[in-house]
Order: structure tokens, then C-alpha cells, then sequence
């Protein structure tokens, strides 16, 4: 069925890069098997799920929406890979992103853009806009996408999914390619609380092969969403982020955030008006870091271990910088350019104290506003996006106006906190999804979902 829909859809949306249509009917077929065998791998055994084109796929394609790899087919797995075919789950194909996750709107993949499924004219979010368009277009029940400074949230948001970014360290980051290690972080996009509880059982938990990966047990995140389905929250402190709402959030974006908020009070919650000062800053701050990590992890991309390789026409035989150069002309776009020049300029000798040092000490200011806001709250909350989804081409010659997308998401990426996005209606200026976002303490991702789930 799945397969028929994006056969039917996906011309028009175009959420998906590549389609395993063999590889996931065979997997639906082996599944089938050991159903009726008796001997099922667990809930999600047979569900078929969409993956991110920055997940490496052994035997499938792995582009990161970008033209430097195009061609490349990883040798292995990511671990996320790995626990979805344990599990059973069919992998259906590799979703649309904004070249290597750089971006709110998949506008920027070398691939043409995704389309949000609720008008063909806006965009889906990104970096992740294709895993939440496969969703939200119903042609897979579940994604997994990667959460940088809000790519799987903000996409959430815009099209009516939900979308977690788990606790940094939750989800092993071997075999994702890196955008910023520091801050990078895979997790699930579904239709419901409760599915995205079932996939981030599947993929999270500790791994070996990531020296991020936290070694502990993850909370029971499926009976957390029972729970909250229960729709009772009494005693549950909800702490309303000040500097997180109110100027530049669209009316019809906060209406709908106030009403989830009177919900979570109906259910027993208490509300609390909690500030974060130093939030203002952390957007300047992720896009210091997050250019220097990243202009660091692309230099990998040297024409000679992957994918494209090109170099001056005309030129006989041309040196190892001028095939260097030539290919990361060609190879990337602009919006990686950008982020090269600003990460290696952050970076360099004389100006590394006055920006990039400077970014890690406000870093360790933001974490120091989190946990003291949890003092005060257990969850924080807030509009996810300040906007619903705008119209393709609207903020692409506008990098700033871009970036400003990630204002409610990025803090949590900044301090390693979970966080997920849930549907919260419709504004009324254009009738398009909002989100909720709920953040919660490093490793109490339990909390999202009993909140998540309280508000379906
Ligand atoms: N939109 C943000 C950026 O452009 C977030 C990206 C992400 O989370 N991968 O960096």
C-alpha cells in the first residue's frame, strides 16, 4: 500500500530520493513469514519505515541531498539502520534533506525540492522535509530523521507529524553522516505519540561504535505515552518559556499554543512562567558552532575516497588541489559554500577566542538556563516554529530569515535536552499545522511523551 501511494504521490511531493521497492517487499514478505510462524520481532515488526538520506544504507544510496555524493553506496549500516532490519521494519527508500542537513526548507537539497503534502506550493520544513512529507503524504507511517538545531521538529510542525529529537547521546550517531557531531542527533517521525515511542524504542539505546553514546538504559518511553493517553498530568510543573514566544511568532501559531497549554491544565498540569535570558543568543551561537564543526567534517569530502571527482576542463593532469578544488566547486551548493567559509573563518588562528571560543562559553550559559529552569519546571514548552510553513523560493535569497526558523529549537540541541513537536491544530490565517514543542531534561525523554501523548 505504501509503495501504491508513493507511486501515486510522490511525483508531486517528492519526499523520497530513492524508492527500494523490491527491498521492502521482500522484507514485508520475510515478516510476513514470521508472523504467521509465530515468531514476530516486536510491534513494529513488518511496519515499513522512510529514511533520511544522511543514514548510511548498505547496498542503497546515501547522497545527503548533495551532489558530492551522488553515486555513493555505503559498504554498511548506520546502527539506526541495523536496529530498524533487526526489528523487521521494511525500509521503503531514502528521503529528501537539505544538502548534508543545512537548511529549514529541503530547499537547498541538489535534488529539486520536497513539497508540503498540505499545499504543493510551501515547503515542508527541513532539513528533514522529506521524512515529514512521506508522512504526512501517508505514504510511509514511520520516518527517521536527524535533528541538528530542529530538523526533525520544525519539519513536524509544518506538516502536522510529530517529531522527536531525543536526548544527545540516545541514539547512536555511527553511520550518520555528521553535520556537527556536538549537536546531532537521529529520531523518529510518525503520525502519532505513541509510534514515535514505539520507533525510538527500536533505534535508541547504547552503542559501542558512537563515544557519545550514553551507556544507561532508556526510560520506558512506550508505557510514558500510555500513560499521558490516560490524560492525566496531575502534578506535572509545565514551565512556559518567556523569551520563546510573543514578537515574530505568527498570532495564529501562539492561539493554538495557548489552547494546547489550557489542555495540558484541564489534564491537571500546573503552569509556571519560567525565563531563559540567554536563549536570545543562542542562535548566533549555534551558527558559530555548527559552520566550524561542519566546514571540519566536510573536508573529508576530497574527490578521492567519495563519490564525485572532477577537475579543470582542459587541463591534462591536473594536480590533487586542482581535482580538490574543481570537486567541491562542482560538488557543493551554495548554502554548504556559506557555511565552509563561515565555519573555517570562525576557526581560524586569531579569531578562534573572539567567535568560536566565545560560542562555547555562551553554550555552557544556555545549559546553566535549562537547568535551572528545571528546577522550576519538569517540561518546558513552546511553539515550535514561529511560523506555519511559507511559500517555496519566499526566504531562499534570504539566509537570516531562514536561520530565524530555528529560534524555539535550536536551545535543546545547544544543551544535548530531548525534545518533540506535536501537532496543536490549525492557525487560523491560512489554515496550515502548527506545533507544540515540549523539552525535558537529558535522558527524561519519558516526559515528551506522557506530555506528547496527553495532548492527542
Ligand atoms: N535548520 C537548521 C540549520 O540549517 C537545522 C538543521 C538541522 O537540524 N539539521 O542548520
Amino acid at each position: 500500500a505504501c509503495l501504491d501511494r508513493i507511486a501515486e504521490v510522490d511525483g508531486s511531493v517528492h519526499a523520497f530520493l530513492h524508492v527500494d521497492a523490491e527491498g521492502a517487499l521482500a522484507q514485508a514478505e520475510a515478516s510476513d513469514a514470521r508472523r504467521a510462524a509465530g515468531e514476530t520481532r516486536g510491534p513494529l515488526d513488518g511496519i515499513p519505515v522512510a529514511v533520511k538520506d544522511v543514514l548510511a544504507t548498505e547496498g542503497l544510496p546515501t547522497t545527503c541531498g548533495s551532489r558530492i555524493l551522488e553515486g555513493w553506496v555505503p559498504p554498511y549500516d548506520a546502527t539506526v539502520v541495523t536496529r530498524l532490519r533487526e526489528a523487521g521494519l521494511p525500509i521503503l527508500g531514502k528521503t529528501n534533506m537539505d544538502e548534508f542537513a543545512m537548511g529549514s526548507s529541503t530547499e537547498h537539497s541538489a535534488y529539486g525540492p520536497t513539497r508540503n503534502p498540505w499545499d504543493l506550493d510551501r515547503i515542508p520544513g527541513g532539513s528533514g522535509g522529506g521524512s515529514a512529507a512521506a508522512v504526512a503524504a501517508f505514504e510511509a507511517p514511520l520516518a527517521v530523521g536527524t535533528d541538528t538545531g530542529g530538523s526533525i521538529r520544525q519539519p513536524g510542525a509544518v506538516t502536522g507529524t510529530v517529531g522527536v529529537k531525543p536526548t544527545y547521546g540516545g541514539v547512536s550517531r555511527y553511520g550518520l553522516v555528521a553535520l556537527a557531531n556536538s549537536l546531532d542527533q537521529a529520531g523518529p517521525v510518525t503520525r502519532t505519540v505513541l509510534d514515535s515511542a514505539l520507533l525510538h524504542e527500536v533505534i535508541g539505546g547504547h552503542d559501542p561504535r558512537d563515544s557519545t553514546s550514553i551507556d544507561q538504559p532508556l526510560p520506558a518511553l512506550v508505557e510514558a505515552a500510555r500513560a499521558g493517553a490516560s490524560g492525566d498530568l496531575t502534578g506535572l510543573r509545565v514551565g512556559v518559556v518567556t523569551e520563546l514566544g510573543g514578537e515574530g511568532y505568527q498570532p495564529g501559531v501562539l492561539a493554538r499554543f495557548t489552547e494546547a497549554l489550557d489542555l495540558l491544565v484541564e489534564a491537571g498540569a500546573e503552569v509556571v512562567e519560567v525565563s531563559c535570558p540567554t536563549f536570545v543568543h543562542a542562535l548566533a551561537t549555534y551558527y558559530l558552532i555548527l559552520p566550524a564543526e561542519a566546514s571540519s567534517n566536510l573536508a573529508k569530502f576530497d574527490a578521492m575516497r567519495y563519490g564525485l571527482r572532477t577537475w579543470p576542463e582542459g587541463v591534462e593532469s591536473p594536480s590533487a588541489e586542482e581535482v580538490m578544488r574543481a570537486t567541491r566547486d562542482a560538488g557543493f551548493g551554495d548554502e554548504v559554500k556559506r557555511r565552509i567559509i563561515l565555519g573555517t573563518y570562525a576557526l581560524s588562528s586569531g579569531y578562534y577566542d573572539a567567535y568560536y571560543g566565545q560560542a562555547q562559553k555562551v553554550r555552557t550559559l544556555i545549559s546553566r538556563d535549562f537547568a535551572a529552569a528545571f528546577e522550576k519546571a519538569d517540561v518546558l514548552v513552546s511553539p515550535t516554529a514561529p511560523t506555519t510553513a511559507f511559500r517555496l523560493g519566499e526566504k531562499l535569497d534570504d539566509p537570516i530569515a531562514m536561520y530565524l526558523n530555528d529560534l524555539a529549537t535550536i536551545p535543546a540541541n545547544l544543551a544535548g535536552v530531548p525534545g518533540i513537536s506535536v501537532p496543536s491544530g490549525l492557525a487560523d490565517e491560512d489554515g496550515l499545522p502548527a506545533g507544540f514543542q515540549v523539552l525535558a531534561p537529558a535522558l527524561a525523554d519519558d516526559r515528551l511523551y506522557r506530555v506528547g501523548a496527553a495532548l492527542e
